[in-house]
Parts: structure tokens; C-alpha cells; sequence
């Protein structure tokens, strides 16, 4: 059995490639917000010990998320192996999920990190701005407005919220990347980090993981480009 970890920031593309490479490799795409959602769904004792934290607004501590994520082992869609998305997201996650690995003769075979720089992630995912009139949807990169803050379907003016403001963006990433990075430099020790440049486009992003997973991480291998 199989068990990788994709490691990225928000914006990085990381559920999309976990997507792609469990389809391509016959695993298992684990993530954490829906191995809650099922634990919670199949009211198993893990799941109701979740909710209770959930349903405080808390978060659910390490020891049930790891259970959880046993669980979903055990399962048997599980057989070949699992891609974990979002979890460990901390260092004493990441050893903790050691620990629980070796128990059962297993471990992380590699940590598949998807790097995107911070400027890029900010204008990923500060370019929404919306329609004052109806809500319409754009995106500077993906979907921009004919004409730059109107609305093309009803002439409005277009604003963004709080949450997608390069600035806001910004400081949510300072809050979010030392973690990752500290989980990063977990694996590396570990000598079962892959880093991959995540600015390239998502197919070629999918064949350097492939790559990497095809020829077994060994101490200090990396193949950022
Ligand atoms: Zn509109």
C-alpha cells in the first residue's frame, strides 16, 4: 500500500493534481475535509468525537484526524494506497502520522510538494471581483470583465471582497506558509520530499510528479526546475 502526501499552499493547484494522480495511479484522493465529512456522514465514533469539535467551531485534535484517517485505510477502495490533501499541515501532525504509519509496517512514501511562488499565489487567488447588480463572477486571469471594474452583462461596477484582496490574500499566506514549510523540512529530513515547480502548467505538473513517484524518493533528492 501506498501512502502520499501533497504538500502546496492554497492556490498552489494541489487538489487538482491529487485528483489527477490518484485517477492516473488507482489511488485513493483523501481529503481531510471530506474524510470528516464521511466520518461524521457513517456516525463511527471518530466521526461523532469530530463533531463535537466541529460543531464548537474547534478543531478536531490530531489523534482523531489520524484515526480517521486509519479508518479510511482499513477500507477497502483503499487497497493500492492513499493521497492525503490537507493533512498533516504541522510538523507535530506530520510526526504524529509517522508514528501511527509505523504502527501498521507502513509509512509516507513520498511527500509530493507542488511550489508555486508567493507573488503568483496572491494573483491567483486575489483576481476575483464581483457585479454590485447580480453577483456576476470574474477572475483577472481566467474570466476578466471586457472593460476593467464593469460588469459586462448589466453595466455595473465590480468590486472584491475583503477576502480577495491582494492584501488580505497576502497576510492569510504569511499566517499559512511557515507551517508548510516546516512540513517540508520535515520530509526533506525524512528524505522522502518531491518538489515539483507548480507555475508550470497542470499536465506538466502531473508528469514530473508521475516522474518522481515512478523513481522512489532517496535523502535530499529534488526535482524542482
Ligand atoms: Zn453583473
Amino acid at each position: 500500500m501506498k501512502v502520499y502526501v501533497m504538500i502546496g499552499a492554497p492556490g498552489a493547484g494541489k487538489g487538482t493534481q491529487a485528483d489527477i494522480l490518484a485517477e492516473r495511479l488507482g489511488l485513493v484522493h483523501v481529503a481531510s475535509g471530506d474524510l470528516f465529512r464521511d466520518a461524521v456522514r457513517n456516525d463511527t465514533a471518530l466521526g461523532r468525537e469530530a463533531r463535537r469539535y466541529m460543531e464548537r467551531g474547534a478543531l478536531v485534535p490530531d489523534p482523531v484526524v489520524i484515526g480517521m484517517i486509519e479508518e479510511r485505510l482499513s477500507r477497502p477502495d483503499a487497497a493500492a494506497g492513499i493521497i492525503l490533501d490537507g493533512f498533516p499541515r504541522t510538523r507535530p501532525q506530520a510526526e504524529a502520522l509517522d508514528a501511527a504509519l509505523e504502527r501498521r509496517g507502513s509509512r509516507v512514501d513520498a511527500a509530493l510538494y507542488v511550489g508555486v511562488p508567493e507573488d503568483e499565489l496572491v494573483k491567483r487567488l486575489s483576481g476575483r471581483w464581483l457585479c454590485r447588480a447580480s453577483g456576476h463572477v470574474y477572475n483577472e486571469a481566467t474570466h476578466p470583465p471586457l472593460v476593467a471594474g464593469v460588469c459586462d452583462a448589466d453595466g455595473s461596477e465590480l468590486y472584491q471582497r475583503d477576502d480577495d484582496r491582494p492584501e488580505t490574500v497576502r497576510a492569510r499566506l504569511e499566517q499559512q506558509l511557515p507551517p508548510m514549510y516546516e512540513v517540508i523540512d520535515h520530509y526533506t529530513t525524512r528524505g522522502s520530499l518531491v518538489a515539483v515547480d507548480g507555475a508550470q502548467p497542470v499536465e506538466t505538473v502531473t508528469e514530473a510528479l508521475l516522474r518522481a513517484i515512478a523513481h522512489p524518493a532517496r535523502p535530499g533528492r529534488s526535482e524542482a526546475a
